[in-house]
């Protein structure tokens, strides 16, 4: 089959959370079974751009409500991800070092989804398969659908994946004037609210809608920031598929990222090696257990009650443990979280930013990581801890849900708690450091999780089930 990806993020091109490494090995492994996958994402100024070959595929033009635009697709030229790697580029809209946070996102995202489907339109061929992520390409099937310039693409499947709901691009009906003319009697496609929503529209016009998990698919029916009737309307054409991990990047025994590789069999060992550098590196009691504290600052993951929850433990559980947090978001969390570093010297660090590499390092130094989050349609970082042998601690939600098994419960391997509060988040601590006294259960974890399966051979044929039907 021949499958093209439309999405805002790619990893390693350009990536801000777990839609980048999806779209980044989705489509590799899509490749390896055998289809076409390509990726198509904007153009942004990043350093992969700079640092890689490429051919002009395309030169179009196009309108984004009055004004004209000229847009050029260009092409990776070495196939060097594994599958097609196209870039739109328009000069003015996408041509910004970060992927989001313009005053103009609206307009940037509806240009790019413009000039995709002019070029999709101008093949002399339709793809099998148009598969878009989020609401950066949730307009995607209602253009294919409704719009008059693109009537060529009217019966294309088109698939939403969903990779977090929160976010919906949601804007006032006076931006009607930027979509390429539409059947107005379809108008209801794009409503919501009495607001013009991507994400709505997409799961309104998409053929067939996954999320990133099945539990998430279930909460989203009672939980997703208003659209919970839609999903209830919707849920005959939803699946949950959890994704996978891309186990070639995420490879204890040839990350090289590391201070120290490893295997499975020398998981104490090589951990140990790793915790050393850390610690020697951010200040930190090498023969306490370490915490660490991965992602986006914002109050999904719960990280506007990390502050309060960390002072209490670092109170309550005074010298048995040491934290790191690696993270970046909320000014205010951030400098709150950096405040704590002062009074707690020895036991607590953060380095506040986007740092891959010391992600990979952390990864591999620490005994427990911590995932207190509020909403966590699949989350990554979880099963990425698993595969290095690190302990995860997780609210029981969404993807940690399905993928994190209590230590109390047979073959159990990880920390659950049920509430994003001080309060779990202190006892799941307390659990933690209790259970670190025991060297052989702790190894026993380490050894089993880093066994478990979370690889995208098995993610892509869930797809292409979801493809054919
Ligand atoms: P989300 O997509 O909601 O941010 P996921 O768990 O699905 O959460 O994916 C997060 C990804 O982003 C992981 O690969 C994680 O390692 C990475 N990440 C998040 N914050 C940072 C950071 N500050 N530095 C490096 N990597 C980060």
């Amino acid at each position: 089959m021949e499958i093209i990806h439309v999405s805002a993020e790619c990893y390693p091109v350009a990536k801000a959370g777990g839609l980048g490494d999806v779209v980044g090995s989705l489509p590799k492994y899509q490749t390896k079974a055998g289809h076409f996958a390509k990726v198509v994402m904007p153009m942004y100024r990043t350093k992969f751009l700079y640092n890689n070959e490429w051919v002009v595929d395309y030169k179009g033009n196009a309108f984004l409500g009055d004004t004209y635009f000229e847009f050029t697709i260009i092409k990776e030229k070495t196939n060097k991800l594994g599958f097609d790697l196209f870039l739109v580029d328009i000069n003015g809209l996408l041509d910004r070092e970060k992927i989001y946070g313009y005053a103009d996102d609206t307009e940037r995202f509806i240009a790019f989804q413009i000039a995709v489907a002019t070029w999709l339109n101008a093949w002399e061929h339709r793809p099998d398969i148009v598969h878009v992520h989020d609401y950066h390409a949730g307009l995607l099937p209602f253009m294919f659908k409704n719009c008059l310039a693109f009537r060529k693409l009217a019966f294309v499947k088109t698939i939403l994946t969903i990779h977090n709901a929160q976010y919906q691009g949601s804007m006032g009906w006076d931006k009607y004037k930027l979509l390429p003319a539409y059947d107005s009697f379809k108008w209801g496609d794009l409503d919501w609210n009495n607001s013009i929503n991507p994400l709505a529209s997409a799961i309104k016009c998409a053929w067939k809608v996954t999320t990133v998990s099945q539990s998430y698919m279930n909460e989203l029916r009672s939980s997703s920031n208003g659209l919970e009737l839609l999903f209830e309307y919707e849920k005959g054409k939803c699946v949950g598929i959890l994704n996978g991990i891309d186990n070639e990047v995420w490879n204890p025994e040839t990350d090289g990222y590391l201070y120290n590789k490893y295997s499975i069999k020398g998981v104490t060992l090589g951990k140990k090696k790793n915790k050393k550098k850390i610690c020697e590196e951010y200040g930190l009691d090498e023969s306490l257990p370490l915490f660490v504290f991965i992602g986006r600052l914002v109050g999904e993951k719960a990280a506007d009650i990390l502050p309060n929850a960390l002072m209490n433990v670092l109170y309550h559980q005074s010298g048995k443990a040491s934290y790191m947090i690696l993270g970046s978001g909320e000014k205010q969390i951030e400098s709150q979280l950096f405040n704590i570093t002062t009074s707690n010297k020895g036991y607590y660090n953060t380095y506040i930013g986007y740092d891959e590499a010391l992600s990979h390092k952390l990864y591999a130094a620490a005994d427990f990581l911590l995932m207190p989050s509020c909403v966590e349609p699949c989350g990554l970082n979880q099963m990425y801890a698993m595969r290095y042998g690190t302990i995860p601690m997780v609210r029981s939600t969404g993807g940690l849900k399905d993928t994190v098994k209590d230590m109390g419960e047979w073959e159990g391997f990880g920390i659950r708690f049920n509430n994003a509060s001080v309060e779990d988040i202190a006892h799941s601590v307390y659990r933690a450091i209790e259970v670190y006294k025991n060297k052989t259960h702790i190894e026993w974890m380490r050894k089993y999780m880093m066994q478990i399966d979370h690889s995208w051979e098995q993610v892509v044929e869930a797809y292409t089930w979801v493809y054919q039907h």
